[in-house]
């Protein structure tokens, strides 16, 4: 028997509908490429992506059709992910961070036909612009004033032109909640990059999962500032769950340094924010050296890659400002687990509740996890057993886009690539990725435990471990540190710190410091490069 409920189709045009009707005069802030900072609201909003959708369409734009953009965290990105996706074609984000070759090559890929990108990218533009097939037309986001006098490309549209001069009166189409709505390549370190093409259903309820109390925590009464870019995952559905719950939008354009960042936080009244790591070093020292505190700031979820726990701790202490460690994937929408309390944690001493929240933490409800043996035989959920982390979920994906690299899945589940525990409240925490674990004597060691140890030490600023080659253990850790400017810091004192923190033998065998750490497209920090870096670095023979 069938039941008897409307059959809406979950459409991410539901969303501004949603947002429009019911919180049209909340503000959407954001600081434009140009300088300034420009406000308008969600009604503003709802308006400006209606005449995008038409403008688009009468550029003959169909549903399917791929529409790249190579933008900051902005207004007009967002009319974009509403205009495009709201009449089904494909909004493609592209990462500015990727060399123009690797940008090149995926958007022949994706087959991308139109291309909308902030003026700030323009010399990347005109670097694999010779080289992208498919894409008919350019277009600036931004107004004829300030319109780029000469460019190498053939013929530039004016975005605000072409947007003003279309009619905002549409219908937002129904049609199919499984079709296409997003594209974002993921830039796996090995192989070329994959595309993981996302449906309206997937971000619909993802962005349901992610606004939960015991996900991201949003409601109508926060003020949300995404610094993770809204070309890394959909700057992690935050864009589509703002809108569904009536949260203000803050967008940082191009200024992620800490001053700009703090600024708008004031300013703005920011109550949640997210990004990687990396990003919260920059703030938190500009924050720590200026004397500064958070007014307004209650969460900040961090995640893409651990969290060290000096960071989480000097956020709750510090600051007053909870963290929200969060883990997922490109390939997963991305979130997967939220590390938050329960009721049974409230009387453990904060020490024990850290070590609850220094994991990457619970499953959230839609996605479904596992951890497995290399036979993939199933772990318990003992919090010591570590294997293969496997999902599988409504927003977890089933094939990469053209069926790049075969079937992903292994009966019915992704494996994720990571090797985590799961513990008996389901709290999972990641030891490594597979490919970083470093194997000594047939043991494994996790590298993430070892960098963040490393990173509580005061006097170092980023720490990485990797394996290096060993002549009797197969591989022992490398222990890579940046120190703070102007801090004398030695071996011995790094290896000193890690004394009774861990198991002796998961001691590094060296240390080696270095000016920079590389950083990849999203802000990780590049493994495989290091390795490479040091592949012929020979450990002390003591
Ligand atoms: P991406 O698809 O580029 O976002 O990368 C996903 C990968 O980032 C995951 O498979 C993890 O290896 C890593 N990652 C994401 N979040 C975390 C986290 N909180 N802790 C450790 N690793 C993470």
């Amino acid at each position: 028997m069938q039941g008897l409920m409307m059959g809406s189709p979950l459409l991410i045009s539901s969303l501004l509908s949603h947002a429009e009707r019911h919180h049209g005069a909340t503000e959407i802030v954001s600081r434009r490429t140009e300088g300034d900072i420009h406000r308008y609201t969600y009604r503003d909003l709802a308006i400006r992506a209606r005449q995008v959708a038409n403008a688009l369409r009468e550029a003959g734009v169909k549903p399917g059709d791929r529409v790249a953009t190579l933008a900051w965290n902005g207004y007009r990105h967002l009319e974009l992910y509403y205009g495009v996706s709201g009449i089904g074609a494909v909004l493609h984000t592209l990462n500015p961070r990727l060399f123009p070759e690797q940008i090149a090559w995926i958007a022949n890929h994706a087959e991308d036909q139109i291309l909308l990108f902030d003026l700030t990218f323009l010399p990347i533009v005109e670097a694999f612009a010779p080289h992208a097939k498919s894409i008919q037309r350019y277009i600036v986001l931004t107004d004829r004033a300030h319109m780029p006098l000469t460019s190498k490309l053939p013929e530039l549209g004016c975005y605000e032109e072409i947007v003003t001069a279309a009619s905002p009166v549409l219908e937002w189409p129904e049609f199919d909640e499984t079709s296409a709505s997003s594209l974002c390549y993921t830039s796996g370190t090995t192989g070329e990059p994959k595309g993981v093409l996302y449906s309206h259903r997937s971000t619909v309820l993802h962005s349901y999962a992610a606004a939960l109390p015991d996900a991201l925590n949003l409601s109508a009464r926060d003020a949300v500032l995404p610094v993770v870019p809204m070309f890394h995952v959909n700057a992690w559905g935050l864009p589509y769950a703002a809108p569904m719950v009536g949260a203000k939008l803050v967008l940082p354009g191009p200024g992620l340094d800490g001053k700009s960042l703090y600024e708008l936080f004031e300013n703005e009244h920011v109550t949640v924010s997210a990004g990687v790591p990396t990003v919260w070093l920059g703030l938190l020292n500009y924050v720590a050296e200026h004397g500064l505190k958070f007014s307004s700031m209650r969460r900040t979820i961090i995640g893409g890659s651990a969290c060290p726990p000096a960071m989480l701790r000097s956020f709750e202490e510090r600051y007053g400002v909870q963290v929200l460690h969060a883990w997922g994937m490109t390939e997963m929408s991305p979130l997967g687990t939220v590390g938050v309390l329960k009721h049974k944690h409230a009387s453990l001493s904060r020490e024990e509740q850290y070590a609850v929240q220094y994991k990457q933490g619970r499953a959230i409800y839609g996605v479904d996890m596992k951890i497995v043996d290399d036979a993939g035989v199933e772990l318990p959920q003992d919090g010591i057993a570590f294997g293969n982390l496997y999902v599988r979920g409504p927003w977890v994906i089933q094939r990469y886009f053209k069926d790049a690299g075969g079937d992903p899945l292994v009966s019915g589940w992704f494996p994720t690539g990571d090797v985590a525990t799961i513990d008996a409240d389901g709290y999972m925490q990641i030891t490594d990725r597979s490919k970083d674990v470093i194997k000594s004597g047939g043991e494994w060691i996790g590298s993430i435990d070892l960098e963040n140890i490393a990173m509580a030490h005061p006097g170092v600023a980023m720490a990485a471990v990797i394996a290096v080659r060993h002549p009797k253990w197969d591989e022992r850790p490398l222990l890579i540190v940046v120190k703070k400017p102007g801090v004398e810091l030695s071996r011995a004192d790094m290896l000193q710190h890690y004394e009774g923190k861990i198991a002796k033998w998961w001691t590094p065998d060296d240390v080696a410091f270095v000016e920079s750490i590389p950083l990849g497209a999203t802000g990780k920090m590049l493994k495989a490069k290091l390795r490479e870096q040091f592949k012929d670095y020979r450990l002390p023979t003591i």
